[in-house]
């Protein structure tokens, strides 16, 4: 059954639909041959200089930051972030949401034998928690959007928090493809391989003047903060349009064209028109479908770039994804540790509304071939 054939005429035209490493558009790719100059050559130097910051202004122009916030950049991916987190932002104790693998990994690094045990809100995967203010956290912290499980969180501030608790918002997979308010954070931090269809192993984070400002308290205090995990110095080069260590060139140029496209789409709330519009399409679909219904059950929930649908046990979800692989229909599997009978989806700004219908018909043509088998 592997060997089944979805009718090239249905077929998405791009079969990328993973959640990260996501579709790279044509486009980009173009860039990077046109800019190819740049390659292999020094990061301490104008053309690379200037090339991280026309991605700096990029990204502050897309989140439309207000005055006094900054886009600051580091190696080592949202990953890396989680540890500068308890290096360099969290000063004693920090409250978390933990609502799937991602939250979760943040409340590992928060963990840190320098800190006070974080406090945090642990609800079922396919749900979102919500915050009371607690005593003592100088840090809220919480995914825009949990990968994991297609659940997204709103952004606000926590209302009764202890004055000056900073709001930070892993936004890995959010950035770019879901609205916000800028004022409602102070760190927003993510990586390029998701809406912004680049590759891995950059963390950007866009911070508050009240975060700087926590940021070079920490690096004045006696604590032990190991050079990569400063925030401080990330700060201090990112001012200069420079990381600490070398950056990859080649991804700083998918990403410089990625901005560019975002912005000229109208920005921020015209590339969460289309994540949308997208995700709709699917969510609406899966609502009416036999075999298929979305997994977060909350629709103020259901993620406009990440959207998981249960697969009914009539059918093997593994078997669905194995033919779309076969097909060129790649990364429809669901977050390994879930564990569920289930498809994840990225609807990423870059994916498009036709291969969406594309996926939703071919989806529908190896489900009907499934069904027909086992009866
Ligand atoms: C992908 C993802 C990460 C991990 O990003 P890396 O760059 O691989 O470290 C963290 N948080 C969320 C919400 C993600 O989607």
């Amino acid at each position: 059954m592997t060997s089944l054939q979805i009718p090239v005429d249905i077929l998405p035209l791009d079969g990328r639909f993973g959640a990260g490493p996501s579709k790279v558009r044509a486009e980009q790719i173009d860039h990077l041959i046109e800019h190819q100059d740049i390659l292999g050559t020094s990061h301490r130097q104008a053309p690379v200089k200037d090339l991280v910051g026309r991605v700096r202004t990029g990204i502050a122009e897309l989140f439309n930051l207000p005055e006094g916030y900054e886009v600051v950049l580091g190696n080592g991916g949202s990953t890396a972030f989680w540890d500068v987190l308890a290096a360099s932002l969290i000063e004693r104790r920090s409250a978390h949401l933990s609502f799937g693998e991602f939250g979760a990994k943040c409340v590992t690094s928060a963990s840190a034998p320098w800190l006070d045990a974080p406090h945090v809100v642990k609800t079922e995967p396919g749900t979102v928690g919500h915050f009371e203010p607690v005593a003592g956290a100088d840090v809220y912290a919480w995914p825009h959007n949990e990968t994991s499980t297609g659940a997204s969180a709103p952004i606000k501030r926590v209302e009764g928090a202890d004055d000056g608790a900073l709001m930070v918002v892993d936004a890995t997979s959010a950035a770019g493809g879901i609205a916000m308010d800028p004022h409602d954070f102070d760190v927003y931090y993510f990586a390029p391989q998701k809406n912004f269809a680049s590759d891995g192993g950059l963390w950007f984070a866009l911070l508050s003047p009240a975060a700087i400002a926590r940021v070079e308290k920490i690096a004045a205090s006696d604590r032990h903060i190991p050079p990569f995990l400063s925030l401080q110095a990330a700060v201090e080069n990112s001012r200069l349009n420079q990381t600490l260590n070398t950056p990859a060139l080649a991804t700083l140029l998918l990403m410089e064209a990625q901005v560019e496209w975002m912005n000229q789409l109208g920005g921020l709330d015209a590339c969460a028109h289309v994540t949308a519009h997208n995700s709709h399409l699917l969510y609406s679909w899966a609502e009416s479908h036999e075999l298929l219904s979305p997994f977060v059950e909350n629709p103020e929930h259901r993620s406009p770039v990440i959207v998981t649908l249960d697969v009914d046990s009539r059918v093997d979800a593994t078997v669905l994804t194995t033919i779309l692989r076969a097909n060129g229909v790649v990364d429809t599997e669901p977050y390994r540790k879930l564990g569920r009978n289930q498809i994840r989806i990225a609807t990423f700004v870059g994916v498009s509304t036709d291969d969406v219908e594309r996926l939703m018909s071919s989806i529908d043509f190896v489900l009907a071939h499934l069904l027909g088998e086992g009866s």
